[in-house]
């Protein structure tokens, strides 16, 4: 496990040398920027450009940190490159339009960093992954010794805090960041693919920092906050987070699964700045139940949209042959013991409806289903929605 310090620094205003000063002396409560980088790396920044906006919408990371980050990072003499995927393809044209209206194009102006113009993609793998061993992220991670993951403090309304840990989100490329979200039944394996990407970096990522100088609320208001908040954990990053917005990190579903798989522990220390004065208690926050409670159309369309066939398997007829175990790539059909005998049985919270066991099964005792209960929650969306707009 990553350390889970987290160093705490009050910024005011997003001059680049105001934003230098309380970046270096974040970076020295940790025990200095040069205790991560050495000058033969080649240092990946990963910035939050998702969105595509300009900076004061506040909803990706400030051009003047990721300015200011990289003239720290070329004064130890490493290389400095930029590189995220926002939403929409992933080609030349969407990242250069990205770069433009992000302004990352003047953080790369004083040359201490370059844009990735880099449009190919690669698979990583991680053994132990649990909702996924093979991953699709952008090929520029490949180049690089390093990552500094530069998140931005803001909200989204079905997913919380998107803060550090789900800025890695951002290294899937392109449209295969949708096929990931509609082929993640639950939030619970969303956040494990999360995990999952995590763990298979977890040694290149050297640095966590949130940018929270201006945050950005659920409903997508910018929000003075006056922090910057710098660890080598991403979720200690956004526990820290939740704290400022006056949110238990302990009701997360995201840091409780890092904690069950041993990536944070909630005993972590904050050094530097007191969080107290920065404590936001209004701050718009809106958890998916709340969504869901609310009557909130976006979030049960993405209910909606992971209503998808499953792969259903007859018990009875099962063989009990192993193909499917071997076939399945999540890892997601285990073998049980039943009266009748050994069967295979599937984990939905893994499964990404791939089919790749029903395509396989010698006995063909694989059928596909839509599951009950999402049918029902249909059935309350639509009744939902219908009495809402009447
Ligand atoms: S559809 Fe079958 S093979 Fe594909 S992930 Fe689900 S259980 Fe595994
Ligand atoms: S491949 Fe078919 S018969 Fe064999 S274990 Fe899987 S479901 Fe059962």
């Amino acid at each position: 496990m990553r350390d889970t310090k987290v160093a705490v620094k009050i910024c005011k205003e997003y001059d680049t040398d105001i934003v230098g000063t309380a970046l270096k002396d974040g970076f020295d409560l940790l025990g200095g920027l040069n205790h991560f980088i050495k000058p033969s790396h080649t240092v990946l920044i990963k910035p939050d450009i998702y969105n595509c906006t300009e900076p004061n919408v506040a909803k990706t990371t400030n051009p003047n940190i990721i300015t200011a980050l990289a003239e720290l990072i070329a004064k130890i003499g490493a290389k400095c490159i930029i590189a995220d995927s926002p939403k929409g393809d992933f080609n030349s044209s969407t990242l250069d339009n990205a770069y433009v209206k992000t302004q990352m194009l003047q953080s790369s102006n004083n040359g201490h960093a370059t844009l990735n113009t880099n449009d190919k993609f690669s698979v990583i793998t991680n053994p132990n992954g649990e909702y996924c061993r093979d991953i699709y992220v952008i090929d520029a991670i490949n180049d690089a010794d390093v990552i500094i993951n530069v998140g931005k403090f803001r909200c989204d309304k079905s997913l919380g805090v998107i803060g550090c840990s789900q800025n890695l989100f951002g290294l899937i490329p392109g449209k295969f960041k949708q096929l990931v979200k509609s082929r993640c039944y639950t939030l619970k394996s969303y956040y494990n693919y999360l995990i999952d990407l995590y763990e298979a970096l977890e040694n290149k990522i050297v640095l966590n920092i949130l940018d929270g100088v201006v945050g950005c609320e659920a409903n997508n208001d910018p929000r003075i906050l006056n922090n910057i908040l710098i660890g080598e954990n991403p979720y200690s990053v956004d526990a820290t987070a939740l704290k400022i917005i006056n949110q238990s990190p302990e009701d997360s579903l995201l840091l409780n699964e890092s904690v069950r798989r041993n990536k944070f522990n909630f005993k972590f220390q904050t050094l530097g700045d007191d969080i107290e004065p920065l404590v936001c208690s209004d701050f718009h926050y809106t958890t998916f139940l709340e969504n869901i409670k609310s009557g909130s159309k976006s979030s049960f369309k993405r209910e909606y949209n992971r209503n998808q066939k499953r792969p259903i398997i007859n018990s009875k007829l099962c063989k009990g042959c192993k193909v499917c175990v071997s076939t399945c790539p999540m890892k997601a059909i285990e073998m049980q013991n039943a009266e009748l005998g050994e069967h295979a049985a599937i984990n939905y919270d893994k499964c990404i409806s791939c089919f790749a066991c029903l395509h396989n099964c010698p006995y063909k005792i694989i059928k596909t289903k839509t599951p009950i209960k999402y049918n029902a929650i249909n059935r309350a969306i639509k009744k939902s929605l219908h009495s809402k707009q009447d």
